[in-house]
């Protein structure tokens, strides 16, 4: 492990993130971007570059690169140029993608990463450039031959390439995940590994621990998760330095991560710019931003997850777990805040509310949301009547599985299941003191100094009131009779 190896050798890591924008058309044509649909169905002409065919390039997946940007602290360019990086291969039918490479859209930026433990560290944004995906190879079992699906042809993607500032594994693990979060939370991108919307190439090299210069990297291709981020390029340092300790070379290669056997393994050698022969689409003008159309996209930026986190802590004194759980889905963060808008109390019943019940009575909040039986207002008088003490914490949780079954009003919902609490104090004296007249032999063990049985004598309240009795009242006045 590097960690036992840590004294004499250091890691360095930088990852070149692709992230695909959620823009209904293609980066150059009208066709659909949308994932999952039958093979070639989503193919315009300029996709499959037919002759006399040209690009036009979707202003939104612009703007969404723009809006990833600037949350990344980065600077957006005025003017940028797209190029084209050839190469040939089965699913690139035009032998070129066409891509941003010497004059990128956004310049130098930063983010702050705080792996789970260890301190935190700024890591340098090199560039974010725009450009458009290849379609995609597939290789059927029984078959000698592959097929071949265009239709991620020419969908947006943008790359976020970072500087070579990342030092463990952990860390390359946690700034992955938050540009997650944060082009998720941004609306540009769906974030989903899994369906291959994002997916990074980490560079890996080992130094001896104080060396200034860098050691020769390797490149791990098509990272699709978290956890593989973090345990390929922990392998791959372990392989690297035993090299190195062998008296070997790291050689310059592009490899992959098996997690299956839980190793890196040689791909090919990295190739250079120059095999790519890039130079600039002759069919596409420069990309000319002014600086309205920056300022607008500024001051339309959300929140972030982390700002929202930060905030909900600082300001509305929740702890970070609570933080985390509320602002890991945009939609939900947006529930909480509405109803706090309809809430007088204090922040944290609310956010237990959501977390404790809401989140176990619905199996998927964010889809619940839509559904629409549930409102904050609703939401937010459930919680007061609760605290209020109308109605029990037990109550409440009925009212609350009741509304986001039926979408009834709470006041609706207690009325006609009669859950309102009884504080009356007469009422429930009244009960009490049948009880006490019933159970002459528990009175005198209470008096006697066997004081559980009052714990008896409140359950035997609430049976008589089918659960209605304000335990709080219930046990104030059947001490009182007690001690009498
Ligand atoms: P290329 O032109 O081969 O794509 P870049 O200079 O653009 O190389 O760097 C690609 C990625 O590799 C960047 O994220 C950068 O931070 C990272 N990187 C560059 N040199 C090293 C190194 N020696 N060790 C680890 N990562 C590196
Ligand atoms: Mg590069």
């Amino acid at each position: 492990m590097l960690e036992q190896l840590g004294a004499t050798y250091e890691a360095v890591i930088g990852l070149e993130v692709h992230c695909q924008l959620s823009t209904d058309a293609k980066l150059f044509s009208r066709a659909s971007a949308q994932f999952g649909a039958p093979a070639n169905t989503q193919v315009a002409p300029v996709d499959m570059g037919l002759p006399g065919t040209l690009p036009v390039l979707n202003r939104r997946a612009v703007e969404f690169a723009m809006r990833a940007g600037l949350a990344l602290n980065a600077d957006i360019r005025h003017r940028s140029r797209f190029a084209r990086k050839n190469y040939f291969y089965p699913d690139l039918p035009k032998g070129y993608q066409i891509t941003q490479y010497a004059v990128p859209l956004c310049e130098t930026g930063h983010l702050e990463v705080a792996p789970e433990s260890g301190d935190s560290r700024r890591v340098g944004i090199d560039h974010i450039h725009l450009e458009e995906d290849a379609g995609k190879s597939q290789h059927l079992e029984g078959r000698s031959d592959s097929l071949v699906d265009l239709n991620r042809c020419g969908v947006p993607l943008i790359e976020i390439v970072s500087d070579p500032d990342l030092r463990t594994p952990a860390e390359a693990r946690a700034y992955m995940k938050k540009l997650r979060d944060i082009v998720v939370y941004l609306g540009v991108s769906d974030g989903n590994l899994s369906e291959g919307s994002m997916r990074c190439d980490a560079n890996v090299s080992v130094r001896p621990t104080g060396d200034e210069e860098f050691g020769t990297r390797t490149e791990l291709k098509n990272i699709n998760s978290f956890k593989f981020v973090r345990d390929g390029l922990a392998r791959e340092i372990e392989r690297q330095i035993a090299t190195l300790e062998d008296g070997g070379e790291v050689e310059q290669q592009t490899r992959l991560y098996d997690p299956d056997a839980d190793e890196t393994r040689a791909m090919r050698t990295k190739e250079e710019s120059h095999d790519y022969r890039y130079f600039p689409d002759p069919d596409l003008p420069p990309l000319v931003i002014d600086d309205e159309w920056i300022e607008s996209v500024r001051q339309s930026l959300p929140e972030l997850r982390h700002e929202k986190r930060a905030r909900y802590r600082e300001t509305l004194a929740l702890g970070d777990d609570e933080a985390g759980v509320l602002t890991a889905r945009r939609p939900r963060a947006q529930f909480f805040e509405s109803v706090l808008d309809h809430y007088e109390g204090s922040p944290d019943h609310v956010a237990n509310w959501i977390i404790n019940e809401l989140l176990r009575v619905l199996n998927d909040f964010d889809e619940a949301i839509e559904v629409e039986t549930l409102t904050a207002p609703a939401f937010a008088e459930m919680i007061e009547m609760v605290d209020e003490e109308r109605i029990s914490q037990n109550a409440g949780k009925d009212v609350l599985a009741e509304m986001v079954e039926t979408g009834d009003a709470p006041e609706t919902i207690v009325e006609r299941e009669g859950l309102e609490q009884v504080s009356d104090e007469s009422e429930i004296e009244g009960i009490i003191e049948d009880i006490l007249d019933d159970h002459p032999e528990q009175v005198e063990e209470y008096r006697g100094g066997k004081d559980q049985v009052l714990g008896w004598f409140i359950g035997q309240v609430m049976q008589a009131t089918q659960g209605k009795a304000n335990p709080k009242v219930a046990r104030e006045l059947l001490t009182d009779k007690l001690e009498a």
